[in-house]
Order: C-alpha cells, then sequence, then structure tokens
C-alpha cells in the first residue's frame, strides 16, 4: 500500500485547505457542537446555506457521478475534502440527503427519482430523513409494522416510526413499509419515499439527554404516496435498505470525526491545570491519550487500507464491518477521557459563563453514547461481523 499522495493530490489538498480557509469562519460554523446547527431556524438555515457552499465549491458528493451533481473524482480525493474538513472543524451535510439517500438512489432509484431528487439533497433545498425504526422494531428491523397498502396508483400508509432524526425540519422521508403481511417479514417490506407534507402525518418530538430536539415519533394516517416513490421493486425492500444502512454505517464510523475528537481533546488536556501542571503532563493521563491515539491511529490506516482495496476494485469485506462499531465506541471513549480531564467542569454545559472548551465536551458525551445505539447496536454490529464477516453460525433468536 502507497501511503504517498501524489503531486496533483497534494496540490487539490491545498485548494480545499484554502478555500476553507476563506470561506468557514464566515459561516459561523466552525467547531459547532452537535446539535448547535439544528436547535433554531437560524442555525438550521445557516448549515443548510454551508451545504450548498460546499456543493457550489465542488467539495460535496465527489465520488457522485456528474450527471447528478458529483464530481466523479476518486475516493482519494473524497478523503482528502474529509481530511481537511476535520483540520477546518468544519460541518458536513444536513440530514440523510447526502450520506444515506443519494448514493442509495444513484444504484436503486428510477431515472426519474434520479432527476427529481439528486440535485435538491445537494443544494440542501430539500432535507431528509429515515423513516426506519417502530416500537418493537429497532435491531429486529425486519419486525416492522407500519402498512402500506395499494389503492390504484397510490400507497396508504399507516403505522407509526420512532426515533426519527430531523423528522421536524426534513421535507422528505425514506420510509420502510410493509406492503405484505403475509410474507415472511424481510420478504413483505418496500422502500419508498415519503413528502413530509403529505396530509395524514403527525410529528411529535422526543427530547434527547442533551437537552435537544434530535428525534421525534412520526405517526402516519392514510398518508397516499404516489407509487412511483416506489425505490427498488415491490417488497424487495430489504436490500434496498440495506444499501442504505452500508453508506450510514459507513459515515458513522467516518476516521475523520474520531481524528477531530481526538485533536480537540488533546488541546482540552494541554489546558486544564492539574496540580499546577497542564494534565498532558500527567503520566496516568498521557498512557490514557496515547492508548486513544493508538486506536485512532490503527483506524485510520484500517480505513486507508479500504481506500486501496476500493481504488484497486476489490470489495473490501469483512473489513468495511467493522467500522461502525469501532468508530463510534471510540468517539465515546474519546469524549470519555475528555468529561474525565474536564473534572468537576464536566458539569458545565454549553452557555455556562465558566464551561471549557465552550462545554462542548458533555453535549458531545451524550450524543456519542447515541451513535454508539442509531444505525445498529454494538451487540448488532458483533452479530453481523460473527455472522457475515467470519461466518459463525447464527445465534439462537
Ligand atoms: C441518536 C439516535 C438517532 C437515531 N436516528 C434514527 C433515525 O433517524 N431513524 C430511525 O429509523 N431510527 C433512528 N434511531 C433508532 C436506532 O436505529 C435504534 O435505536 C437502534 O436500531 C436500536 O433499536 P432499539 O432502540 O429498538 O433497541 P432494541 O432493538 O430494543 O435493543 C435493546 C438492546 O438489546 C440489544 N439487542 C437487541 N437484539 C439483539 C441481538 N439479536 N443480539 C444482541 N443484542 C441485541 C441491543 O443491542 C440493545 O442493547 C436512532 C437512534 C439513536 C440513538
Amino acid at each position: 500500500m502507497d501511503l504517498n499522495f501524489t503531486p496533483e493530490e497534494e496540490e487539490f489538498r491545498l485548494k480545499v485547505r484554502s478555500w476553507l480557509a476563506e470561506n468557514l469562519p464566515a459561516s459561523g460554523l466552525r467547531g459547532a457542537a452537535p446539535g448547535d446547527q439544528m436547535r433554531d431556524k437560524t442555525g438550521l438555515d445557516r448549515a443548510k446555506e454551508w451545504q450548498r457552499k460546499l456543493h457550489q465549491a465542488g467539495y460535496l458528493a465527489l465520488s457522485w457521478p456528474k450527471e447528478y451533481g458529483g464530481q466523479a473524482m476518486d475516493p482519494v480525493r473524497q478523503a482528502i475534502v474529509n481530511e481537511e474538513m476535520v483540520r477546518a472543524r468544519a460541518p458536513g451535510s444536513v440530514g440523510g440527503g447526502v450520506i444515506m439517500l443519494g448514493p442509495t438512489l444513484i444504484s436503486w432509484g428510477t431515472e426519474e427519482q434520479k432527476s427529481r431528487h439528486l440535485a435538491k439533497i445537494l443544494s440542501a433545498e430539500e432535507i431528509w430523513c429515515q423513516g426506519y425504526s417502530e416500537p418493537g422494531s429497532g435491531s429486529d428491523l425486519a419486525a416492522l409494522k407500519t402498512r402500506a397498502e395499494i389503492v390504484g396508483d397510490e400507497f396508504v400508509v399507516n403505522g407509526q416510526k420512532v426515533w426519527t432524526s430531523g423528522a421536524h425540519y426534513a421535507d422528505w422521508m425514506f420510509c420502510l413499509v410493509r406492503t405484505d403481511p403475509q410474507a415472511p417479514k424481510h420478504r413483505g417490506i418496500s422502500y419508498i419515499l415519503i413528502d413530509m407534507k403529505s396530509p395524514g402525518i403527525t410529528v411529535r418530538p422526543l427530547v434527547q439527554m442533551t437537552g435537544d430536539r434530535g428525534f421525534n415519533e412520526v405517526f402516519f394516517d392514510n398518508v397516499r404516496v404516489p407509487r412511483a416513490n416506489l425505490v427498488g421493486k415491490l417488497n424487495e425492500g430489504w436490500m434496498v435498505a440495506n444499501a442504505t444502512l452500508f453508506h450510514e454505517r459507513n459515515a458513522l464510523g467516518a476516521t475523520t470525526t474520531t481524528q477531530a475528537l481526538l485533536n480537540r481533546l488533546k488541546q482540552l488536556a494541554a489546558s486544564v491545570i492539574r496540580d499546577g501542571k497542564p494534565l498532558t503532563t500527567d503520566p496516568v493521563f498521557r498512557q490514557r491519550l496515547a492508548d486513544l491515539e493508538i486506536r485512532v491511529e490503527a483506524m485510520k490506516y484500517h480505513l486507508m487500507r479500504q481506500l486501496t482495496d476500493t481504488i484497486r476494485g476489490r470489495n473490501p469485506g469483512i473489513a468495511a464491518m467493522v467500522n461502525k462499531l469501532v468508530g463510534t465506541e471510540l468517539n465515546h471513549d474519546l469524549s470519555t477521557a475528555a468529561m474525565e480531564a474536564l473534572g468537576d467542569y464536566a458539569l458545565l454545559a454549553r452557555g455556562a459563563d465558566q464551561a471549557l472548551d465552550r462545554g462542548y465536551w458533555p453535549g458531545e458525551w451524550m450524543f456519542s453514547l447515541g451513535l454508539v445505539i442509531g444505525g445498529g447496536t454494538s451487540h448488532i454490529q458483533k452479530n453481523i461481523i460473527a455472522e457475515r464477516g467470519l461466518k459463525m453460525p447464527k445465534a439462537a433468536r
């Protein structure tokens, strides 16, 4: 594996870096804490505007084909942009459109769906949420009960979703519905696109322990959805759903978030004075930092190996299944170390006068715990690695 970048790639990196240096400070979003952007309309508008800018500059969806608004660039350039975004502490895209639905539609959508949705996903004109989980159907996603009956050329949807991140500001939802209740559970599911302005949809907030309204309950009461909004084949939505999950898990396991947290933790530790000395000189805490940094580095090279496989047309296989598990647990361990570094200051959250590092860490610590669960819990990731990766026998359920 060649870890060096070509001169052209280095030139591209400098171009990205200087564009970020020029444009990010004006956005007021540098180093924003999770949830900060979405707290009110102003924050949301600012985050959308930033996504639009990234897109216009050609730094969003680099690997998407040009005809769908991407740059048709190789994954190395995407990795460079990701690294520079971390370096500049720049936020990414809003909602699940760019990360999850876009790549799914490129593989599974009709031409009509692609031309209707992809451009608006990139420009942040339409924000997407994910309607998968239901009460009684989280880890066992295929047990979902939200029903869609075909009436004429429409689906009529009834049921409930839960933990739907961003449903209160999303314009559209990609949603799993049961279209054949008689079929075995994985075979009677369809993947449809629902306009959140459709009559019959009620969105109720669920406030998280961070104090933010991150996710919601969504109720469907005879919601009518055109049949043309079916992605993939009727009753074969499980495969499409898994394609989206693959993109979600890769994004959640991105090494860039982890690297950014490590950098921020190191800065925090250098600024915390314990027994008259910076915490970075404390041998026990140094050992802790070293251990975390080794894990972050290991993950970085693990992802570079996958990047090499992708460039060479090889399937990274089991390696890719590990990313979400390792990345989200590492993020939580990094923020746990930060909370311990803060000591009593960990009680001071965002907005408190005396809070260190703008009160960033308590929210990050709680949020990163949520991401160990969201997108499939660590237990479920371990089952997937064991069964699909290591080909171990299925656990009795
Ligand atoms: C921050 C956050 C954002 C989210 N956003 C969304 C969203 O936008 N859209 C959406 O649809 N959903 C979303 N979710 C929901 C998420 O996908 C589910 O919470 C997750 O899949 C777990 O399901 P559950 O909560 O029903 O837990 P359960 O499935 O009830 O699991 C409870 C516990 O049992 C364990 N468990 C269950 N089955 C097994 C098994 N077979 N083997 C071993 N252990 C098992 C789990 O690991 C867990 O510890 C979000 C969740 C969080 C935390």
